[in-house]
């Protein structure tokens, strides 16, 4: 199938109150004009450099959203536009995103990445991690982000029953949060598994390879 045939096809199974970000790592720039021009603006990277490579290409209106690990030294590099960090795993770089947004007099949007899956996944803060974390900034710590929600990833296993009990758990922990300050953002489920975040609740997906096709990492 093209591109834009996974594209529509995406997009049918989503209903509209569920944000699609579309992730382009390791796709050309113009792979990303193409999704753009079926009218998706809002794109998903992991990786700070490609996605410094791939910005200045393409149309202002995207809304760049960093969904890989970050380190504390390039986080000034994205701060002057990106619109949502939806990966931050430490405090450490919630305070210098914190720092970085002052310094561009913005507020930037970000979400508390949790550790969910049973495998050992290297990044994403643990539930009580995340729990510090948010009552910190819920304390006024850290003025020039916000916490729009949280982001998680399932194992990556064919049990359904599984996928399905780690994400009810990130859907509690969302509702849990959401009492103590509104938040507006759950983003769960990738190209294998997003029909079932959002049956648990997922408000915001991010999907790749459905779209894009395949990734080469040999390139
Ligand atoms: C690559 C990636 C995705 C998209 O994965 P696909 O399986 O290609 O849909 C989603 N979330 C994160 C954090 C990723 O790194």
């Amino acid at each position: 199938m093209s591109i834009k045939e996974n594209y529509n096809a995406i997009k049918n199974q989503l209903p509209s109150t569920v944000q699609l970000v579309a992730v382009s790592k390791t796709h050309p720039a113009s792979a990303v004009q193409e999704v753009y021009d079926l009218g998706q603006k809002v794109f998903g990277e992991n990786k700070v450099q490609e996605l410094m490579e791939k910005a200045p290409l393409l149309p202002q209106d995207i809304q760049w959203h960093l969904i890989g690990h970050l380190q504390t030294n390039k986080v000034k590099y994205i701060a002057p536009f990106i619109d949502t960090i939806q990966s931050v795993d430490s405090e450490k770089v919630l305070a210098e995103i914190n720092k970085e947004a002052g310094k561009n007099n913005r507020i930037i949007k970000v979400l508390l990445q949790v550790k969910i899956a049973a495998e050992e996944s290297k990044f994403g803060l643990d539930i009580s991690e995340a729990r510090d974390l948010f009552g910190k900034y819920r304390d006024g710590q850290f003025p020039n982000v916000e916490i729009t929600g949280l982001m998680g990833m399932a194992t990556f296993t064919d049990d359904e029953q599984q996928v399905r009990n780690e994400f009810l758990i990130l859907k509690g922990l969302f509702d849990e949060f959401n009492q103590l300050k509104a938040l507006n953002t759950l983003s769960m489920g990738m190209s294998d598994d997003f029909p079932i975040a959002i049956e648990c609740g997922a408000n915001s997906v991010r999907v790749g390879s459905a779209i894009f096709g395949r990734r080469d990492y040999s390139k």
